[in-house]
């Protein structure tokens, strides 16, 4: 069975509608799917109708944006209820502040000579409230300014390059906490992109196990081969489950459906006691 836990439609940073997010997920050959957009439950209830009527199974999730010591990570959460009030309040309260942000983005890119670019993020935002740094990248690469969104992250928009404006989101402990309130399983996203030294791993980890945190996604778009091996063995090491997801933005940006590996069957799959 295809599972794929984690992707963006364009009520956050992905390029597509849940709907057309669930038919390139269907076509690819994808039998469970969760859509978890960056800090926003918006997309679900398209995204389910459209799930169901391509025949596969729909997982209700969510990314949501934290700072830890620091460093920005995301922590999904599925199998999430939507109607959740808490959780609905947790988000509203992480979403707020992106305007204002992309503002100083712009001026911090205009000073590196890039202009207009508030107006650009704004202008490939579906919701300009959910203005994302991929906006700012998908401008870039328009105007020519740099060769893809791939690129753009790699000269601007990470810390210590133009366009990086540090932001607060939400406390690690408080996500999870949001994420169980409204019966859901939070999973550590893509752990191998914070490039924590593996002494602030194992700190996080621990934390996000006392925090009530059940996953580790293991294997992802954003992991290597040699991450895959890496953080299966500190999932089983910490006594975690496993997930698996594309985190599938858009057509040509980055992981697609379909072609990531399976979870390692000595996993125990985030999945395990869900009736499939
Ligand atoms: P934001 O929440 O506005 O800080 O934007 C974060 C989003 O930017 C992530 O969810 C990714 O979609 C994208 N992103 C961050 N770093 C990179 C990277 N190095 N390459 C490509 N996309 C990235
Ligand atoms: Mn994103
Ligand atoms: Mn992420
Ligand atoms: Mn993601």
């Amino acid at each position: 069975m295809n599972i794929d836990l984690h992707c963006h439609s364009n009520v956050s940073d992905g390029a597509l509608a849940p709907a057309a997010v669930a038919r390139r997920a269907a076509r690819a050959g994808v039998d469970v799917w969760a859509l978890t957009d960056h800090d926003q439950l918006d997309g679900l209830a398209e995204a389910r109708a459209a799930a169901l009527d391509e025949g596969m199974r729909f997982v209700d999730g969510v990314e949501i944006s934290v700072t830890w010591r620091g460093s920005t990570v995301h922590v999904v959460g599925l199998r999430i209820d939507p109607g959740n009030e808490k959780l609905a309040a947790g988000l509203a309260a992480v979403r707020g502040g992106r305007l204002e942000r992309a503002r100083a983005m712009a001026r911090d890119l205009h000073a590196a000579g890039i202009d207009d670019a508030y107006e650009g993020a704004l202008g490939r935002a579906e919701n300009p409230a959910m203005v994302s740094r991929t906006h700012f990248a998908r401008f870039l690469a328009d105007i020519g300014a740099v060769a893809d969104t791939r690129d753009a992250f790699r000269r601007f928009l990470v810390p210590g390059k133009p366009g990086y404006v540090p932001h607060q989101w939400a406390v690690l402990a408080d996500a999870v906490q949001w994420i169980v309130a409204a019966g859901g399983q939070a999973v550590l996203a893509h752990p191998g992109r914070y490039g924590l030294s593996a002494g602030a791993m194992d700190v996080l980890l621990q934390e996000f196990r006392a925090a009530g945190g059940a996953a580790l996604e293991v294997v992802t778009g954003s992991h290597s081969a040699d991450q895959f091996r890496h953080f299966a063995a500190l999932a089983a090491q910490h006594g975690f489950a496993a997930s698996r997801g594309s985190d599938f933005h858009g057509p040509q940006e980055g992981a697609e459906f379909g072609t990531l590996p399976p979870l390692d069957p000595r996993l125990r799959p985030v999945w395990r006691d869900w009736e499939l």
